[in-house]
């Protein structure tokens, strides 16, 4: 059935996208949110001890992503994406002091694998054949059952990236994410795999803009809104039930459920969701970089895995970090700062204002066990559709699967085909 309304529960990326493809396609929205913010896990907000606004975590895409630039155009979003316009990747080994740059070529001949000064030190062309055999992966298999994970390629490229990209143990992980991800970039070349950084913030680069896109089109969020559960009758979402209150759901409304796995899967019984999540920790340091430092830099043979310079702020990421929740805060950011100012070139410069940021489920854990429990967006009832990073979007838990799902589920609710041919 055609619906001339939509109620959007979360938001995250998903949910603003779903909200701003349903506004802009002329249907009332609501969109409402438990956090006093939108943004999700993707979000900013201002820290007084570092007196800065920061990003709960650095966020990394990639200049290829389609929903991204999809989304951003409809937003109108004016800040520019940082990063280098070739995907260069700069590497630093702590433990051994030798630094390179990974850099593929524009074009989809990968012919950077020929010239020894643009891949990973001591390799020879053949060490990237596995590369290819990824591509292979099946549905169950994890990429340490596709591929060997050893060797100079695995451990000073390939492993990095795919923890970065899975935000999982690399070897556990699907083969059949690992490698949906590798054919929308890096089997594309340089151009469509090149990194691109949210600049300044998270907020001024997705977040801000959608929200007040939103409030333009006539859909203004409702913060601090909580949905308590959902009320079935027959085959549709009759009421959500809010901590509020209670909001009749009209025959020609559809709910777009845009909340994180562990929220939908309370909210519907009997719904199977990924139930296993990995932490991320970000620690955020108020220094200026020092010129000519990378935007982006990827350590080894250190705790800290990505080390991001904004002109206000160093920060640092280190994904499927379950290991470190419980390690006390300061000890982390010692830890931390020392080896940034051993990767950047600061050597003795003291500790300055800190923060460091735990996400304990900022992902789904990206194990073909996990992939297999996510669901469709289609649900039981008919006015009834689920969005997230979670949801069957064959990507893992990114911000371009996140825009992907709420997409689809807007397109669901209009009765349009697919852009991301899923569903
Ligand atoms: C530290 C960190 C680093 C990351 N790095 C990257 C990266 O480099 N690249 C990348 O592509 N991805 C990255 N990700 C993943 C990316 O942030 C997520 O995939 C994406 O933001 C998920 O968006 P979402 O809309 O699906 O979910 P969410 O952002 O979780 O949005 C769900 C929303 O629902 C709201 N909500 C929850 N319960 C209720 C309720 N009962 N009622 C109403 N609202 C509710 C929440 O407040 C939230 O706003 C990272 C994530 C983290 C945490």
């Amino acid at each position: 059935m055609a619906f001339a309304k939509a109620h959007v529960v979360g938001a995250g990326l998903a949910g603003l996208n779903a909200a701003s493809v349903l506004a802009k396609a002329g249907l009332a929205v609501s969109l409402s949110d438990s956090a006093v913010r939108a943004g999700g896990r993707c979000r900013s907000y201002f820290d007084p001890s570092l007196g800065l606004t920061i990003d709960n975590g650095n966020h990394l895409v990639l200049a290829s992503n389609p929903a991204v630039k999809a989304f951003r155009k409809r937003i109108g979003a004016e800040e520019p994406l940082a990063g280098p316009r070739h995907a260069t990747f700069p590497f630093a080994d702590l433990a051994t002091g030798e630094r390179w740059q990974l850099r593929i070529n524009d074009g989809a001949l990968p012919w950077w694998v020929a010239v020894p000064s643009r891949r990973v030190p001591a390799t020879t062309m053949l060490d990237y054949l596995p590369l290819g055999k990824l591509l292979l992966g099946k549905a169950g298999q994890t990429i340490g059952q596709v591929i060997a994970p050893k060797g100079p390629v695995w451990e000073r490229m390939l492993a990095p990236v795919m923890l970065a990209v899975l935000n999982t143990d690399p070897a556990a992980s699907s083969a059949v994410l690992a490698a949906n991800v590798l054919k929308e970039t890096l089997a594309k070349g340089g151009l469509a795999s090149a990194p691109r950084i949210a600049s300044p913030t998270l907020g001024a680069a997705f977040i801000d803009p959608a929200v007040a896109w939103l409030a333009r089109h006539g859909c203004q969020l409702a913060t601090g809104r909580r949905l308590k559960s959902i009320r079935i009758e027959d085959d549709r979402v009759a009421a959500l039930i809010w901590a509020d209150g209670e909001e009749i759901i009209a025959p020609d409304a559809a709910v777009v459920l845009a909340v994180p796995a562990w929220v939908a899967g309370d909210l519907l019984p009997g719904l199977q969701v990924p139930d296993e999540h990995r932490a991320i920790v970000n620690a955020h340091f108020a220094v200026a970089p020092p010129s000519g430092a990378p935007e982006m830099l990827g350590l080894l043979g250190s705790t800290s895995e990505w080390v991001f310079t904004h002109p206000d702020r160093i920060s640092v990421t280190i994904s499927a970090a379950d290991r470190l929740v419980d390690t006390p805060r300061e000890e982390l950011a010692r830890t931390i700062w020392e080896e940034v100012t051993r990767a950047l070139g600061m050597e003795g410069m003291p500790l300055p204002f800190w923060q460091i940021v735990k996400e304990k489920r900022a992902t789904f854990a990206a194990t073909p066990e996990q992939d297999a429990k996510r669901p469709p967006q289609r649900t039981a009832y008919r006015n009834l559709f689920l969005a997230g990073d979670w949801v069957q979007t064959g990507l893992p838990a990114t911000i371009e699967g996140a825009l992907r799902s709420g997409d689809s589920a807007a397109r669901m609710v209009l009765g349009q085909p697919l852009v991301y041919g899923r569903g």
